[in-house]
């Protein structure tokens, strides 16, 4: 063995901040959330798989503290992941409630306005607005 020679290697230099929630932070919000996803409702008992995601996405700075914990189905936690609870998520989520509006499309519609809902509950880019129209029949 040849003692006191290192390999340089460039990835194990890259600072991998860990930030993700303990399984017990996991239960905890499980718990909270009565094991349902909090946009959908759906359960484990639906066959659809529980997630617990970070409201205030990581690459954001969110922390991993039960308080920016919500549990998601795998679904709903894929397409969070995909569009972010960002600025341009909100705004493009807004574009496509008021399109699906236009169109008729009820069940599109009815998905925004739910993910506009979370948006709003937790107080994320609120200074977006966001008019839910006045026939809360989109389900
Ligand atoms: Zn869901």
């Amino acid at each position: 063995m040849r003692k006191g020679v290192y390999r340089y290697e460039p990835n194990s230099l890259k600072i991998k901040i860990l930030n993700n929630f303990t399984g017990q932070q996991k239960q905890q919000i499980f718990k909270r959330d009565q094991n349902k996803c909090v946009i959908c409702g759906k359960v484990r008992e639906d066959g659809v798989e529980l997630h617990v995601d970070h409201i205030k996405p990581q690459s954001l700075g969110g922390e991993a503290i039960v308080e920016n914990g919500q549990t998601l189905c795998a679904t709903h936690n894929f397409r969070k992941k995909n569009l972010g609870q960002t600025e341009t998520g909100k705004k493009m989520f807004i574009r496509l409630y008021e399109l699906s509006k236009k169109k008729g499309d009820r069940e599109l519609k009815g998905f925004c306005a739910d993910i506009l809902r979370v948006y709003e509950g937790h107080d994320i880019n609120s200074h977006i607005k966001w008019q839910v129209d006045g026939s809360r029949d989109a389900k």
